[in-house]
């Protein structure tokens, strides 16, 4: 592969929250000169076999997904993304938890539309049970979106909001998967286990708190981790870079891009105002290096 491509091993296709098909992500990522992808999308691979097929001469293609998962640190519980790459995907712990995890959605979903039903009034019930509850991972906030983009009254937006931001805990806890699962099903499958977007998260205003997160992931046995991301500014990679030197950990790139009219502009294999644009990392190196790829 030519050392100047970029590569981007983290974005999304309408087979979960993304807007475009894999097919016409793998158009975009051609054009912004990616020469190593992978579409990781929540909790889903639907949208492998369409991208595997497109791949184009010159682009090494990477099996991807983004696992919606939590911990549980000092009897906190976080939310956090697990990337996993290279996997098999007919192996049976991993396709038992991708099916799981799209059971446990839709009970959840259902279960949530349900209480919002009851709590808030005036909610547009019939309008939002036609979005497509397996898609989401951030149900909450699709709801929200979708209120906003249908100029529904702002009051009742607001309601929602608080609604969501009290009840986040409970409904997180109801469907998301235990991290140490994910990790184990990624390995027993073959594949790697990558902490996604460490400065995207509640907790990510705090390097100490970050730090906690890592430690543990670290002694569930993940693999690596994502520095270069749309979410890390130049000192947050600079110092996850440390980190995943000290622990020998692999690291990569993602640039968590959904759909080209995003509100920062972050691009395919680009990042936001071109700050990724990578193109080297030790788990592309490593990908090459045991032709993981297609
Ligand atoms: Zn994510
Ligand atoms: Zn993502």
């Amino acid at each position: 592969m030519d050392q100047e491509k970029y590569i981007d091993l983290h974005f999304h296709s309408n087979s979960s929250d993304g807007t475009l098909a894999p097919k016409e992500l793998v158009n975009l990522a051609y054009e912004n000169n990616v020469g190593m992808l992978a579409i990781a999308d929540h909790d889903s691979i639907s949208g492998l076999d369409e991208f595997k097929c497109n791949i184009q001469k010159g682009m090494l293609g990477v099996k991807g997904i983004e696992f919606s998962s939590y911990l549980t640190i000092n009897n906190d519980y976080q939310r956090l993304h697990m990337l996993g790459y290279c996997f098999d995907e007919n192996n049976n712990a991993f396709k038992s938890l991708v099916n799981e995890m799209q059971e446990k959605r839709i009970i959840a979903h259902k279960k949530f539309l349900q209480e919002l039903k009851e709590k808030i009034k005036k909610f547009p019930y019939e309008e939002i049970k036609n979005l497509n509850i397996t898609k989401y991972c951030w149900f909450d906030r699709e709801i929200v979106n979708y209120l906003i983009k249908i100029t529904y009254p702002e009051e009742i937006i607001e309601e929602l909001k608080r609604y969501c931001k009290i009840k986040r805990f409970n409904y997180g806890n109801a469907y998301n998967l235990d991290v140490q699962k994910v990790i184990d099903a990624i390995h027993s499958a073959g594949g790697y286990a990558i902490f996604a977007h460490p400065m995207a998260y509640s907790f990510s205003n705090d390097y100490d708190e970050v730090n906690k997160v890592i430690s543990k992931l670290i002694s569930m046995g993940i693999d690596g981790i994502e520095i270069y991301q749309s979410d890390c500014s130049q000192k947050d990679t600079n110092w996850l870079k440390k980190i995943v030197e000290v622990n020998n950990l692999l690291y990569s790139v993602g640039s968590d891009f959904h759909k080209i009219e995003s509100s920062d502009g972050r691009q395919i294999g680009l990042g936001i105002d071109h700050s990724l644009c990578v193109t080297e990392t030790s788990l592309s190196n490593e990908i090459k290096r045991t032709r993981k790829y297609f």
